[in-house]
């Protein structure tokens, strides 16, 4: 397959934003590499911050970090978990990186005497970021473009003019838009609406995309005649017009794509010929999401528990462990702040397991390091990342060591026990963008450890996204009264996982273990986690039948 030119695929977004894009467009990846097509996807973000880093989750859900420690936006997640494929900085392209581009080549001198414009610099910048990604490693047979934001957007227009080119560039067989639109089912009325996807359609059309395939997001099954009514309106045969009908798990929708024939479509149009997918692998793993044997708790403590795409790698990491485990988790989020002190059994008193996620301020670690002093002396499994490493850190060391006013140099400055302190070099950092410790570094883990247990190695790479850490100057008095430190940066100047000791499962590492894990392949320190809340669950069902039987009195 490597004499074949690289083929593109083009999924823009219309009548409403969250319909799904991301996920179709990580659907289709997988659908495709499942038919023995080499991949890649890129995210094409219409926003002018150069990446994601510097937004705060309401504005962006999750900041997604890769490998190279380019931080991006959360579709990238979806990428890598349904194509099993690590990205690259260049699998995520803004409109910020793009002007950063010209405009530094426009002080440079590099257009003397020309007038920098959306058409073509603009154009030709985003047409060459996509295409980049051809020949980064070695052929690929299909890039997927996925289009940020709703047709419509001003943002977005340079973007959508730059696809619109290449669809006039290449043969007509080397390219496909497709149209991911919302059919409303009026409840009134008892009846799916058609009228959003052909205006959707039509704005597409004005700025001159014509989709070949439209993916239409619906509660309802899209029978025959509204297929047909889309196709007419929307100059789309009516077989080309997929229901993407809502599931009750992420990982169905390639699935349910595949009913109707997706890849097939998308492959006749490119003129390429493949086998059929072969989806066992992701049928068994549905199968399990959607009825395992037994149902435990988790609870995740942090400060937006109300948003819950901040959490999203987390959420699926807890599904991937889920099927590997035979169990589904009940996420039961809990707001850090409501949390006062001796007050957390009241919201974690009936969980499995506790979960400290990463987070950046102040606002609601107090009740956070309640939490991990309640699990920890009721040995209750916990998994601490990052903040929740430096929270399990200071509760360690106030309430077992003593160091009554321990607390982090992130909140405090003059303090009496910084034991979570500023890295040596991140001091003199003044600007906030792209400047933490980002990205994939190793870790060395001590044998003797649940870490170990779990990943079955001595060294492990993680993905990182922090600025401050634990302070070796405590390292001699937190060992001494138990604390385990088991894992390493490989020069050991960095702790990089603790565990307590005289517990079931207690594990707090500095890295976000949630940004690697994948479907089929659950990350080992959520595996584990899982596998050590089931127990705990079933030894609590023991107990209470035993009490049960022999009432006392
Ligand atoms: N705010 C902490 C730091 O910068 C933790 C970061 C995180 O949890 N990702 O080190």
């Amino acid at each position: 397959m490597a004499d074949r030119k690289t083929k593109y695929v083009f999924i823009t977004g219309g009548v409403v934003s969250s319909l799904g894009k991301g996920i179709a467009s990580a659907s289709l990846g997988l659908l495709l590499k499942k038919r023995g097509l080499s991949v890649n996807i890129l995210k094409l973000d219409p926003y002018l911050n150069v990446d994601p880093g510097t937004m705060n989750p309401f504005q962006h859900g999750e900041v997604y970090v890769l490998d190279d420690g380019s931080e991006t936006d959360l579709d990238l997640g979806h990428y890598e978990r349904f194509v099993n494929q690590s990205m690259c900085s260049d699998n995520n392209v803004t409109s910020g990186q793009i002007y950063q581009a010209i405009i530094t080549r426009e002080r440079r001198g590099d257009y003397l005497g020309a007038t920098v414009q959306v058409i073509p610099h603009v154009t030709e910048e985003i047409k060459k970021s996509i295409k980049k990604l051809a020949t980064l490693n070695g052929h690929v047979d299909v890039i997927i473009s996925e289009i940020g934001g709703t047709v419509g957007d001003i943002e977005s227009l340079p973007f959508m003019e730059a696809i619109r080119q290449m669809g006039l560039e290449n043969d007509d067989h080397d390219t496909v838009f497709i149209h991911l639109t919302l059919v409303p089912y009026i409840e009134a009325a008892g009846e799916l609406k058609t009228k959003p996807t052909q205006h959707s359609v039509k704005s597409l059309r004005e700025i001159g995309i014509q989709p070949q395939i439209l993916l239409c997001r619906t509660a309802k099954t899209l029978e025959e005649s509204i297929r047909k009514k889309i196709g007419l309106f929307c100059s789309v045969p009516s077989r080309n017009v997929i229901e993407a009908i809502d599931a009750s798990t992420i990982y169905e929708v390639p699935l349910l794509f595949e009913q109707h024939e997706f890849s097939d479509l998308v492959l006749e149009k490119l003129d390429i010929q493949a086998p059929k997918p072969d989806m066992t692998e992701w049928e068994d793993l549905v199968s399990v999401i959607k009825g395992p044997s037994r149902r435990i708790k988790i609870a995740i403590c942090g400060k937006y528990v109300f948003l819950k795409d901040a959490y999203k790698s987390i959420i699926e990491a807890f599904t991937h462990a889920g099927a590997e485990n035979d169990a589904r988790v009940d996420l039961v989020w809990v707001s850090s702040e409501d949390i006062k002190h001796g007050g957390a059994a009241k919201f974690i008193g009936d969980v499995d397991g506790l979960l400290i996620p990463g987070g950046f301020g102040e606002r609601g670690v107090e009740g956070k390091i309640e939490s991990i002093r309640y699990i920890r002396e009721n040995k209750i499994p916990f998994l601490g990342i990052c903040l929740g490493m430096h929270c399990a850190t200071i509760e360690y060391a106030r309430n077992v060591c003593g160091l009554e006013d321990a607390h982090s140099y992130e909140f405090y400055r003059d303090l009496k026990h910084p034991v979570i302190h500023l890295m040596a070099d991140q001091e003199n950092i003044t600007e906030l963008g792209g400047t933490m410790r980002l990205g994939a570094y190793p870790a060395i883990i001590e044998k003797d450890s649940f870490a170990y247990k779990a990943y079955g190695e001595t060294e492990v790479s993680e993905r990182h996204r922090h600025r401050y850490e634990f302070n070796n100057e405590y390292r001699e008095m937190l060992t001494k009264d138990g604390l385990k430190l088991v894992g390493m940066s490989p020069d050991s100047k960095l702790v990089e996982i603790i565990e307590a000791p005289d517990h079931p499962w207690y594990v707090a590492v500095q890295f976000h273990p949630e940004l690697k894990s994948r479907p089929t392949r659950a990350h080992p320190l959520f595996r584990d986690f899982v596998a050590a809340a089931v127990k705990y669950n079933k030894q609590k069902s023991e107990e209470n039948e035993i009490k049960a039987k022999n009432p006392v009195g």
